[in-house]
């Protein structure tokens, strides 16, 4: 996806941190795979990141836990669940972990998405 302000929240734009690691997944998604009403926030207030529809909440505190490597894994494995639709689904299953950590890989995240899952395994 081309990297589009459209789809970023205030509270993105504001945490240069968020929003640099969302610049640089966005380089490597394309526009056709983003649903086009996505749109992504950085919150304090969440305890993790997550999807809900077409939305994807960054948990600041995650990303204290994590350094560059594994949080540009957090990003991108968030953002393939939004890609695939995963956010209308209200159980969270572990086929879903799988498949966004799949199409992140895909996208050329497997160092990060290897990194992310030594601090956040999949349980
Ligand atoms: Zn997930």
């Amino acid at each position: 996806m081309p990297y589009k302000e459209e789809y970023l929240d205030e509270s993105v734009i504001r945490n240069p941190e968020i929003s640099e690691l969302v610049l640089e997944v966005s380089e490597k998604v394309l526009e056709e795979e983003i649903p086009p009403r996505m749109i992504i926030y950085a919150s304090d207030g969440v305890n993790e990141s997550h999807v809900d529809e077409d939305r994807v909440y960054f948990s600041t505190r995650d990303f204290e836990k994590l350094d560059r490597t594994a949080g540009l894994g957090l990003v991108a494995h968030e953002i393939a669940h939004v890609c695939l639709k995963h956010g209308i689904n209200k159980e969270p299953k572990m086929a879903d972990e799988k498949e966004a950590d799949s199409l992140a890989t895909r996208w050329g995240f497997k160092e990060e998405i290897e990194k992310l899952r030594k601090e956040f395994p999949l349980k």
